[in-house]
């Protein structure tokens, strides 16, 4: 496989769709037994989570609903460390059991907001699931009980993640080409 260009930067293959597909299936798999016998409410943060979620959701077999919300804290390829709520949950999460679904979690600003936000709704349970993890990168406490992957400090698009709005399409995850 060979680099793709988006706009003014350079990326190259970094995780295959099959191992995308085989991490879900297990981390699917989880779920379903960690959640036996209680109805999901999963709450997706778009926009970069919407093939994720859509994967994943294919292969939880319990009762389950999904709803979104929509969040921002990234401009380009570099976090703004504010968040912004640009739409919200419109119906009650009192007494459900929450997993909320995100692309990716860097820093945890996102979702250390989103969890604090959700929290004081009284859910019965609250989980986060992420599909990629930079626990390098992590400076808070909110525990991330279920990711697909973990990676490094890299800059990555594809599968939903976009860079500038753009690359969200492609079915699996690009790296940022380092300079050297
Ligand atoms: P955090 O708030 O944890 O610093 O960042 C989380 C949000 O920033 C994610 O929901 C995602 O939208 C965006 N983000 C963080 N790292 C990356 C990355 O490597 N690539 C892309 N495309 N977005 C990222
Ligand atoms: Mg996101």
């Amino acid at each position: 496989m060979s680099s793709i260009q988006i706009k003014d930067l350079t990326f190259v293959p970094y995780i295959s769709e099959p191992e995308l597909l085989n991490a879900i299936d297990s981390l699917a798999q989880k779920i379903n037994a960690d959640y036996k016998g209680r109805k999901i409410l999963f709450v997706g943060i778009l926009n970069g989570v919407f093939m994720f979620a859509s994967d994943l959701m294919k292969r939880i077999d319990l009762e389950c609903e999904i709803s979104f919300v929509k969040l921002s804290s990234y401009d380009g390829t570099h976090s703004t460390e504010r968040v912004k709520q640009l739409f919200g949950l419109t119906e009650s999460i009192e007494g459900k059991h929450v997993i909320i679904l995100e692309d990716i979690v860097d820093t945890g600003l996102t979702i250390e907001g989103l969890y604090n936000d959700l929290m004081k709704q009284n859910p019965a349970s609250l989980d986060v699931c992420t599909l990629l993890f930079k626990p390098e990168k992590y400076t808070k406490t909110t525990p991330i009980r279920y990711f697909a992957k973990t990676i490094g400090h890299a800059f990555v698009v594809g599968y939903g993640l976009d860079y500038d709005g753009f690359g969200r399409n492609i079915p699996s995850i690009y790296k940022l080409k380092t300079k050297n």
